[in-house]
C-alpha cells in the first residue's frame, strides 16, 4: 500500500481542519530540551532507578504531574499507599498501575516491569490537548487528549496496562519496534492491556468486550474504542477519524512506511490470534493465554521476531500446558494466516517511499501514536499563505543532518516530503524549526 493509505487523504484534511483553532505551542524548546534529555537516558542503556525515584524509594510507584508542560517526570502528586488525590487523572494513572503491577506480579510471578521491583513513574497532563499515551524508555506519558476527538488517556485502563507492557517488553524480548516486530511489540500491549482489563472487570475471556480502548472518544465520535481484538478493523467509522484501518489476516497485512512500518495497523493480526487463543483456552483470559504469552515473550526470543517465530514460540508454551492448548493455540494462528515457523529471521524491512509529491509541495505525515490515527497537511509554495514561514523554516533546515532514527513504543513518527525529498524523524528527535513546520502543516 501507498504512503496515505491507513486514514485515506481526504479523511486526513478533514481532521485538521477541525482544529484551525489551535496556536503554534510555546513549549517546543522546552520539548527539545527533554527530548535530549531522554535520548541521553537510553544511550545509558536500562536504568530506571534514578533521580526522582529516589524521593520515594522503598515504595512501588509513584505519580506525577506535568502541567501542561513537557517537562518530564514533573511534580509528585501521589505516591504509593497515599489517599486519593481528586485529580482523576491522577487517581487513574495510580489504580492503573497499582493494577498492572499486581497482574504481572501475582499472575506471572514478575516484580515490576524489569522483573527486579523497579519503581514506576508514570507522568500525567502531559502538553497540552495532547492526543497520546507512551512508554519513553523510562516512564509512563499521558496526555489530556484534546477534548474534541479524544478525552483523557487515563480513562481506558487497558491504555495504561497497554503502556506498562511496552516496559515488560522492553526489558525481555526487547522487540523491535519496526515491521512485523514491532506490530507484535504493539499487539503483547494490547493483549496484556486486554487481560488487566478483563482481570480488573471480573470477566471471563468469553465475557470480556476484547476492545482497546473504550471511553477514550468523547461522545460525538461514532466508534466504541481504538481497536477491537476480536474483530480488527471495527472499533470506529466516524466522519473526522476515518475507518478503523486494523487487519485481522496475512491476507490482508500493510506494507507501509508510516507507523514504523504500520505496527498499530498489523498489530491486528496477532490480537486476532491472542483472542481466538484466549477463548479457545476458555477461562480467564490472564490466566489461559496470558501465561502462554508470557512464557513465550520471556522464552529468549530475539528482538527482530517476526509473526511465525513467536507464533511457534506460543506453541512450544502451551506444549508445557497441555497437548489440548497446543492445539487451540496452533489453531488460533492458523487462523489469521500466520504458519508458525522455527529460525525465521525479522521480517522488520521497511519497503521504500513511494508516491513523491510535486516539487512546489512541502508536506508531513504523522503517524505512530498508541491511536494508531495519523493526520496529514501540506502546503502548495507560492499558493498558500503559510508559504513565507514554510520558505523560512526550510532555510533553517539541513536535511541531511538528520540522524538516524531509533523508535520509541507509541511515540509520533513525522513523515516529511519537502519537495519531493522523503525524510522521517522521530518526534523525539524533531528540531524546533521541524516541529513549528509540522504544526504549521497540520495547522495546529
Ligand atoms: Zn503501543
Amino acid at each position: 500500500m501507498s504512503r496515505c493509505q491507513i486514514v485515506p487523504p481526504f479523511l486526513l484534511e478533514r481532521i485538521a481542519a477541525s482544529h484551525p483553532d489551535r496556536g503554534v505551542s510555546a513549549t517546543s524548546r522546552i520539548t527539545l530540551q527533554i527530548d535530549a534529555r531522554l535520548r541521553g537516558r537510553r544511550e545509558s542503556g536500562p536504568a530506571p532507578l534514578a533521580g526522582p525515584m529516589a524521593a520515594v524509594a522503598g515504595d512501588a510507584f509513584s505519580v506525577y504531574t506535568a502541567a501542561n508542560g513537557s517537562d518530564l517526570p514533573g511534580s509528585l502528586v501521589r505516591a504509593a499507599g497515599a489517599p486519593a488525590s481528586g485529580d482523576p487523572a491522577v487517581d487513574e494513572a495510580y489504580s492503573g498501575v497499582e493494577g498492572s503491577l499486581a497482574l504481572f506480579s501475582e499472575v506471572y510471578a514478575r516484580s515490576s516491569y524489569d522483573g527486579k521491583g523497579a519503581h514506576v513513574v508514570a507522568t500525567v497532563h502531559y502538553e497540552k490537548d495532547y492526543d497520546n499515551a507512551f512508554w519513553d524508555g523510562s516512564q509512563l506519558v499521558f496526555g489530556d487528549g484534546d477534548g474534541k476527538v479524544f478525552r483523557r488517556f487515563t480513562t481506558p485502563v487497558d491504555v495504561l496496562g497497554h503502556e506498562f507492557t511496552h516496559a515488560v517488553t522492553q526489558y525481555t524480548a526487547n522487540l523491535t519496534y519496526q515491521g512485523q516486530s514491532g506490530a507484535l511489540n504493539e499487539s503483547i500491549s494490547d493483549a496484556f492491556g486486554s487481560c488487566l482489563k478483563q482481570r480488573l472487570a471480573g470477566r471471563s475471556a468469553a465475557e470480556a468486550d476484547w476492545l482497546i480502548g473504550e471511553g477514550i472518544f468523547e461522545p460525538s465520535i461514532q466508534g466504541k474504542a481504538l481497536r477491537s481484538m476480536s474483530a480488527p478493523g471495527t472499533a470506529y467509522d466516524d466522519p473526522t477519524l476515518g475507518k478503523d484501518p486494523q487487519v485481522a489476516s496475512m491476507d490482508d497485512y500493510v506494507d507501509t512506511v508510516e507507523d514504523n512500518g504500520g505496527v498499530h495497523t498489523n498489530s491486528g493480526i496477532p490480537n486476532k490470534a491472542f483472542y481466538l487463543a484466549a477463548t479457545g483456552l476458555g477461562g480467564d483470559s490472564w490466566d489461559g493465554a496470558g501465561r502462554v504469552w508470557y512464557a513465550a515473550l520471556t522464552s529468549g526470543i530475539r528482538p527482530d521476531t517476526d509473526f511465525a517465530g513467536f507464533a511457534a514460540a506460543t506453541i512450544t508454551a502451551a506444549q508445557a500446558v497441555s497437548a489440548q492448548a497446543a492445539e487451540a493455540v496452533g489453531s488460533a494462528w492458523e487462523q489469521v494466516k500466520v504458519t508458525p515457523a522455527s529460525g525465521s529471521s525479522g521480517g522488520t524491512g521497511v519497503p521504500a517511499p513511494t508516491g513523491t509529491a510535486g516539487t512546489s509541495v512541502v508536506s508531513v505525515t504523522r503517524s505512530g501514536g498508541v491511536t494508531g490515527v495519523s493526520r496529514s497537511g501540506h502546503v502548495r509554495l507560492g499558493e498558500d499563505p503559510r508559504s513565507e514561514r514554510v520558505e523560512a523554516l526550510l532555510a533553517q533546515v539541513d536535511l541531511a543532518s538528520v540522524g538516524s532514527r531509533d523508535p520509541q513504543p507509541d511515540r509520533f513518527v513525522y513523515h516529511f516530503n519537502i519537495r519531493g525529498e522523503e525524510v522521517v524523524i522521530d518526534e523525539h528527535d524533531l528540531s524546533p524549526n521541524l516541529h513549528e513546520l509540522s504544526r504549521l502543516l497540520l495547522e495546529e
